[in-house]
């Protein structure tokens, strides 16, 4: 399989390039060059598969040659190791034809880990491979850098820096962070914002000598390898809701529209999706698109479901690609516009066909909380706001009850428990294997929001790290 990007001007590329590129020269995103096929009966005969056997036979054709079968099958089996459910996404049925699909059973509690935990072993797989070393920079507000922390703990060819806020993250999201002790994970407490993080990580790799000496790589959503992960979860999930005998529908809360893209790639792959809901908070970018045909950038408002608190959803460039008949040029100038005034509009024809899979819904706090309360009360489960979002948007816009409608949970409720608690009146408990988070030492570097200072630190990190190893 090689890769192409959404702007048509960067060189084709294998599965290994794109894992290690992240972003394409010309800016763009990558996205494989046709969409592997499944039959009805294909996908019928996977549905006695375990996850990590479907995991197995969707990704094989995007991997291509670059990785032996027996590599992948055994870096899938060590990605999914570490979750806390058998099945790794159980199917919960909450309704008529409505089902929850949890996908928070990993390390660090939300669907991050879905793709971060495969992405940890990919990584250093091919980088053994080519006998080359990363470091890993990353700045989070929140669930990400845990997600990657985890991902990346104790592998040899990895080291990862990763920019918080200085107290600007939640308790239990900086400890899930600063509590991993391994010798490769560096957390950053930086003076200053979400953004100063972005900006700082952005000015890092504009350095193009540090970024090259440091073999600088990240692992943010834009990520390729970290869709095709996610494709997986929605075969799965389609299967034991009926599928291909039943069509199905998707609802899911989504920011930088990643989780859904992976869905909609598993429509092109050969799986019967009926609908697409995309649930947003305040930050109803992607809605206010499919009501309008106009994307146009806000300010960010602060929500009870931070993980979609964003202003731009940097993969819906893939879908505008497909939207645009794989024209790049067309895609470039709808971005650029972007880019210059805040805002694009797509023709008629092309918002007709995007209507005609996705819809939006977007919902405040309190109805947030009161989807929490209500699903509660009725079905006795407990949802994360972002999964609550995610639910209430299923709900208002179900075309057809005869199709089931799989609504996707995408964190845990005791990674926001405070939200929760508020909506419903019970305090989430933390997994046992977190239960002693809170008296787990920390380990952090609080650092002045200043290139030269954080640049240093990792210059002089690194150096102490590889001259233990060599001593050890
Ligand atoms: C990241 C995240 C989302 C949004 O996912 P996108 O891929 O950006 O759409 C939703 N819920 C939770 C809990 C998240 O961590």
């Amino acid at each position: 399989m090689k890769y192409v990007s959404t702007r048509g001007k960067a060189p084709v590329l294998e599965f290994d390039d794109v894992l290690l590129s992240g972003l394409a020269r010309d800016g763009g995103l990558y996205v494989p060059e046709s969409w592997p096929q499944f039959s009805a009966d294909q996908i019928r005969s996977f549905k006695d598969l375990n996850y990590q056997e479907l995991a197995l036979e969707i990704m094989t054709p995007f991997v291509g040659a670059t990785i032996t079968p027996d590599d992948l099958k055994h870096i899938i089996g060590n990605a999914y190791s570490n979750f806390d459910a058998d099945e790794i996404a159980p199917l919960k049925k909450i309704g008529d034809n409505e089902y929850l699909l949890e996908l928070f059973h990993g390390p660090t509690l939300a669907f991050k880990d879905m793709a971060m935990q495969f992405l940890g072993p990919m990584f250093d797989h091919v980088l053994k491979a080519r006998g080359q070393r990363v470091t890993i920079v990353g700045a989070t507000s929140g669930d990400t850098g845990s997600a990657a922390i985890e991902a990346c703990r104790d592998r040899d060819a990895i080291d990862i820096f990763i920019l918080y806020p200085d107290g600007r993250v939640s308790d239990v999201q900086r400890r899930q962070m600063t509590t991993v002790d391994a010798s490769n994970v560096h957390c950053i407490a930086l003076d200053g914002t979400f953004d100063d993080c972005q900006d700082m990580l952005k000015a890092m790799f504009n350095d193009q000598p540090f970024r090259d000496h440091y073999n600088l790589s990240a692992v943010n959503s834009i990520n390729w390898a970290r869709i095709m992960a996610q494709v997986v979860y929605y075969f799965w999930a389609a299967l034991k809701a009926g599928a291909p005998d039943k069509d199905v529908a998707f609802a899911v809360p989504t920011g930088n529209f990643g989780n859904v893209f992976a869905g909609y790639a598993a429509s092109r792959m050969g799986l019967a999706v009926s609908q697409f809901v995309i649930g947003s908070n305040s930050n109803d970018i992607l809605t206010r698109f499919f009501e309008t045909g106009i994307m146009k950038m806000d300010g960010v408002h602060p929500t009870i479901s931070p993980s979609m608190d964003i202003q731009v959803s940097s993969n819906f460039e893939r879908l505008l690609f497909e939207l645009c008949h794989r024209d790049g040029e067309k895609v470039t100038a709808l971005i650029d516009g972007f880019r210059k005034d805040g805002s694009f509009t797509v023709d008629g024809a092309l918002i007709e066909r995007a209507r005609n899979l996705f819809e939006g819904a977007r919902f405040n706090d309190d109805e947030t909380m009161s989807m929490i309360k209500t699903v509660l009360t009725d079905c006795g489960e407990l949802l994360d706001p972002h999964s609550a979002v995610g639910v209430a948007a299923g709900r208002a816009k179900r075309r057809d009850p005869s199709v089931a409608m799989i609504e996707l949970a995408t964190a845990h409720p005791a990674k926001f428990p405070d939200a929760v608690e508020k909506a419903s009146g019970v305090h989430p408990e933390l997994p046992n294997r977190l239960a002693d988070l809170h008296e787990r030492p920390e380990q952090v570097d609080h650092l002045a929001n200043d290139l030269a200072t954080v640049q240093d630190f990792i210059c002089e990190t690194l150096a102490d790290h590889n001259q233990g190893e060599a001593s050890a």
